[in-house]
Formats: structure tokens, sequence, C-alpha cells
């Protein structure tokens, strides 16, 4: 896997970049905008020639807000879908190589079928409007209730829906399946899940986030924590690490950024296999 942090946005666009200058990575993470502050063409023009003086490979772009994509709420939705096509704007100006996105909840008194197929209209429809070209990348989420995205059936379906409209691929990230009911901290439990990837995503898999977690397992919980000290451990990490299909896969921490830890985790990452570049 090609490793990358998740970048401090808080901290403002122009130091983004700074954060894969520091740790080496050929990938990255970041917001597309930070709060009250949303980046105009002098900035994003800036940002893009930044990023190609300094090379970076691999550039992902996390949602900030769209939290309703799903919903049969109309107004609500609309809304969602809004935020969407203006944070897909903004990937694009930033040069993002890939969006990535939560699907978020079905409405009360509704289904999951229906929910998946809301979410492809709007996400469909968000794109249309943006103009960003890259794939966008739907998340597993920790699941529960009526969260859409716990499992890799629903991201199966939910690719199914969309990818007849936008390209479309899924980010996995090991804390939400560890949530959700997967079992990772076991080298058979990894395993079992990547089987399970390949039969139902095959190569639509183009991003993880690697992380450890606090939460119990299957609690739908979310509690990112630092590589190794959490609940998953290193032991299926490292088996997710060493796949060769996954070698030039991004796999982005989003661990806590407290002082010195990106550099830790990306220590802790590496030393699991020569493949975590
Ligand atoms: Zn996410
Ligand atoms: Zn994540």
């Amino acid at each position: 896997m090609i490793l990358g942090v998740h970048a401090w946005v808080a901290r403002g666009l122009d130091r983004v970049l700074g954060e894969a200058r520091e740790h080496e990575t050929s990938a990255l993470q970041t917001l597309p905008y930070r709060r009250h502050h949303v980046p105009g063409a002098d900035e994003l023009s800036s940002f893009r020639a930044e990023r190609a003086a300094l090379g970076l490979r691999i550039l992902l772009v996390h949602s900030r807000y769209a939290p309703a994509l799903a919903s049969s709420h109309e107004a609500l939705r609309a809304r969602s879908v809004r935020h969407l096509t203006e944070e897909l704007r903004l990937a694009a100006g930033l040069g993002g190589d890939a969006y990535v996105v939560h699907a978020g909840p079905y409405s009360p008194g509704s289904d999951a079928e229906a929910g998946i197929r809301l979410f492809a209209e709007s996400v469909a429809r968000a794109v249309g409007e943006s103009g960003f070209r890259g794939p966008v990348l739907v998340e597993n989420v920790p699941g529960g209730g009526r969260r859409i995205g716990g499992s890799l059936e629903d991201l199966a379906r939910i690719l199914d829906a969309l990818s007849a409209r936008v390209a479309a691929a899924a980010c996995l990230d090991t804390a939400h399946a560890w949530a959700a009911g997967y079992e990772l901290s076991t080298a058979e439990g990894a395993l079992r899940f990547v089987a399970r990837a390949h039969r139902l995503l095959g190569d639509r898999v183009r991003a993880f986030h690697l992380n450890d977690s606090r939460a119990l397992f299957h609690s739908h919980r979310e509690s990112h924590w630092h590589l190794g000290r959490g609940r998953l451990g290193l032991e299926g990490l490292k088996v997710l690490l060493e796949r060769e299909e996954y070698a030039d896969v991004p796999a982005i921490l989003e661990t806590p950024k407290e002082p010195g830890a990106d550099a830790e985790n990306l220590k802790v990452a590496r030393a699991l296999s020569r493949l975590a570049r």
C-alpha cells in the first residue's frame, strides 16, 4: 500500500502538502476546505502548483459535510447534494484524484434499498454539476441502525447503483470494518475480510483508511486510535499491508493528530511490511 496521512486542513490549505513533504509519503488525504473558509481560485491554483512541484502521487479529498444523501426528505437531501456539489467542485480545483464519501443513513420508514437508490441519484447529480472527473470512493462505515455502508455487501450494491452513472469505487476503513463486525484483529479474520472484498468488490477497492480502534468489536462505534495500541492490534493490519494486489492502493492514516503521532504510526506501518511504502 502507498501510505499517507490525513492532513490537518484547519491550519490552512497552504500547510496541507507540507505533511506529505515532512513524512515523505506519496499519498495524502485532505478535506476540501477548512471551517468558515472556502478557498478561492488563486489558492486552488497555487495548491495545484505546489503539489506538482512536490510530485505527490495520490491526493484524496474526503467529504466534509454531506450527511443526508440517502434521505427520503426531499429538502434535506437537496441541501446535501448542494454541499456535495460544492465540495466536488473544490476537489476538482485542488486536483484531487478521488473523492471519499459516506453513504449516510436512510430515512425512518424507508429501507436500505431505497436509501442506496437515493444516494446513487444524489451523487450522480452532484458529480454531473461539479466537473469533478475522478472516481467517487464510497467508504464503509461502522454500520448499525439505518446507516448504509457498514457491510461489504452494501458497498457492492452502492457501487453497482453508482457505476452506471459515475466513476465509483470503494475505500475500506479498518476501524469502521472492525466496528461493523469484521474480525480484523487476527490474521484469519483479515484474510476472510480480503476474500470477501475480492468476491464482492473485485478490483474496485481503490483506497484504505488504516486505523486502529478503541471501540469494542461489532460495537458500531467509531474511535480511531494509534496503530497497534487499540483493540485491533497489528496482526490483521499486517495481513492487509502484505497483500500484493493492494501494493499500489493508497492507505491513509486517520489516527489522532497528536505531536509526533503521524511519524510514529507511519513507522509502525512501514515496519509491518516492505509493501507499506
Ligand atoms: Zn470517512
Ligand atoms: Zn475513514
